[in-house]
Formats: C-alpha cells, structure tokens, sequence
C-alpha cells in the first residue's frame, strides 16, 4: 500500500508518501519557525495561515519526489490530532478532497502514534515495546504490548519537558524554540548548579516538570537581585541533568517492569544531546536495545503519519470523511481495541 499522508498539527506543514508503513518516498515538511520566532512560540491564527499558504504546493512536491501520481495511492492518511485546531484543520480538509476527488479510503492519524512509529522507518520493532514520548506538547511512556496496541503508563503532570525546555531559554533571552540552545549551553559548561528531581511518589512513572523550571527561575531572579552575574551555563547543565536523570530512570524501570524488548525514544526532544547520551549509557549497561529515528524524523513529519496510517491500513480500519478534528486525541481511544 503507498499512503499519502499530510501532517499539519503544529508549525510544520509536511506531506509524505510512504510505502509499506516503512518505505519513505518522498517527505516534504515546510517550518514556520521563522514566522513563529519574532513572537516568541507558535501563533495558532497564523499557523493556520500559513499552513494554508502552502499545503497545495507540499502535496504536489511530495508527489512529484515520490516519483508516483496520484492514481498510484491506495489510501490518504492525515494527523486528527492532538494539535491547534485551526492547523490541524487545514491538513484534515485537504486530505478529505484528496480522498474523495480520488475516491480513496480515509486514515485520521494520532500525532503521538506518528512520533512512536517513526521508528518503524529506520527500525525493525519488536513488541512489547516502551516508548518515551518527549516533545513540545507531550512527556509520555507508552507501552505498545503488540502493534497498534498502545497503553499509556505514565505521563506529564504539568508542563511537557519541550515546553520547560522553551519556557526556560526563553527565561534566559534564548529565540524560539529554545531547546537546542540550552542543549548546546549545558553539553558545553564545565560548571553546574544543582537543582531538584521531581520523582513524585515511589512507583509512579508520571512525570512533573513545572517545579523545576520555577526552580530555573528563582536561580535567574535571585542572581539579578543580588547583582551577580548568572553562570547560565551551570544552570542550563543543571536543568538538563535533573530532566535526564529523571526520565532515564523512569524509563528503564518501565522497560524493566513491563518485560520491554526495546526502549524507543521519539519527538522532537529526542535530539537532545544530554538525553540520548545518557540514555545510550544507560541501555548499553543494562542491555536493553536502544532505538531513536535519525533527527529529520523525531520533529513533526508526515512520513511519520504514513507510517502509523499502516497500522490501521492492515486492519482494513477506515475513517468516515465526517470526521473531526481532535484536539485533544487520547492515544488509547485511537488505538484498536484490546483482544480478550
Ligand atoms: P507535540 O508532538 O507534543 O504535539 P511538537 O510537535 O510541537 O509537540 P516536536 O516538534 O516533536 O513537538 O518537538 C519540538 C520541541 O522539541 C520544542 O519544544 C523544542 O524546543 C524541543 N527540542 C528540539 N531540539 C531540542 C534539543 N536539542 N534539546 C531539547 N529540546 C529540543
Ligand atoms: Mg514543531
Ligand atoms: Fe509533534
């Protein structure tokens, strides 16, 4: 089956035609961090605008790279959600014309089921597996006991650990997104303040990240208060070791308790440097097989989308164009139903 996918949840307007639920032919992606900079984090009216601006030309691009036509499609998939609603919108209305000037069966796809199997792109997944989900909206493990088969077993209570990234660049006049620069900022400082782990109670794989960025702030304010200058590269190696550390040991005693062949690392958070060293070391110690997609395909893609689209392909499990958007998609509710 090659599937026509259209992601448009967030900032990146992205089209792909993937092969197989594994066979990228073509993936486009178009980024408004530019647009998005000078406000300092994504504007949704003007997401939505400029999703609009180029969805056409992204389709044509991706079909034409994918060196198909459009009759060669068996099927257009496209992100429900989570995302803004507005964006998310655009891409579902595009992707319903395709289907129905095609007359092609329709896949609405969950975002977080694309940044789980983008992975199946580069890897070969064996099950049960545990996924760390880290991104701009989502801090997730999520235990896939078969294919398609999501269980959602811990997650943020608060802010997304992509979300106390920006939240803290910002705090230290960084651009948007900030991520990579506190990355860059803590994988260089030779110093280090401490700051607190939030471990919640014992047993628990929910995570909390609000605490520690307010601990960022308070660093930052209290500095300026006394008139010292702030080693902000101590404090950007301390916010990134105590997000690490946390997540590290979480998720290999996920990986542990659940009996996981594999532990994957997916969303945008997943190029952080500190992160998948020290989760490399972590896994290599402990034997567990460590899998994490090549930069391009942990932000926001739509090969990704093609990619979980297979699953529900395989299953013959189609989505009526009246579909809506969802902005708030449970991963569970999108996943097929447990066999009893
Ligand atoms: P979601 O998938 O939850 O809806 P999203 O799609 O906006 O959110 P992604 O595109 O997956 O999120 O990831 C973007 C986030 O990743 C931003 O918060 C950005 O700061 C963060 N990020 C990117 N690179 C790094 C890095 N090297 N270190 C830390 N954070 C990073
Ligand atoms: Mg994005
Ligand atoms: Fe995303």
């Amino acid at each position: 089956a090659v599937i026509l996918a259209i992601e448009t949840s967030c900032d990146e307007t992205s089209v792909a035609v993937v092969r197989g639920g594994k066979h990228i032919l073509s993936n486009v992606i178009s980024s408004q961090i530019e647009v998005h900079k000078q406000f300092g984090g994504v504007v949704p009216e003007i997401a939505s605008r400029k999703h609009v601006e180029v969805i056409t030309l992204m389709i044509e691009q991706a079909i034409e790279e994918s060196g198909l036509t459009l009759k060669d499609m068996s099927a257009v998939a496209v992100t429900q959600g989570p995302g803004l609603v507005g964006a998310l919108l655009v891409g579902i209305v595009a992707a319903k014309s395709l289907a129905m000037a095609l007359d092609l069966p329709f896949i609405g796809t969950h975002h977080i089921a694309g940044h789980i199997y983008a992975n199946q792109l580069v890897h070969e997944l064996e099950y049960p597996c545990m996924a760390l989900v880290v991104s701009g909206g989502h801090t997730e493990l999520v235990l896939l006991e078969s294919e398609g088969n999501f269980r959602m077993i811990g997650r943020t209570r608060d802010d997304a650990v992509g979300e106390a990234y920006d939240k803290v660049a910002r705090a230290l006049k960084f651009p948007y997104p900030g991520g990579p620069h506190i990355d860059k900022l803590a994988s260089e400082s030779e110093t280090v303040i401490e700051l607190p782990r939030a471990w919640l109670e014992p047993g628990s794989y929910d995570f909390s990240f609000s605490g520690l960025k307010s601990a960022v702030l308070a660093v930052i304010n209290q500095t300026n208060m006394k008139g010292e200058t702030l080693d902000a590269g101590a404090l950007a190696r301390g916010f990134q070791e105590s997000v690490t550390e946390v997540l590290v040991e979480k998720a290999l005693r996920a990986v542990r308790a659940f009996d996981a062949k594999q532990l994957l690392l997916c969303g945008g958070v997943a190029a952080n440097r500190g992160l998948r060293a020290a989760l490399a070391a972590r896994c290599d110690k402990e034997g567990v097989p460590l899998l994490v997609p090549p930069h391009k395909l942990c932000t926001d893609n739509a090969a990704m989308i093609g990619a979980a689209a297979f699953l529900k392909w395989q299953q013959g499990e189609f989505t009526s164009l009246d579909m809506k958007a969802e902005p708030n998609f449970s991963l569970e509710g999108w996943a097929k139903p447990s066999v009893s």
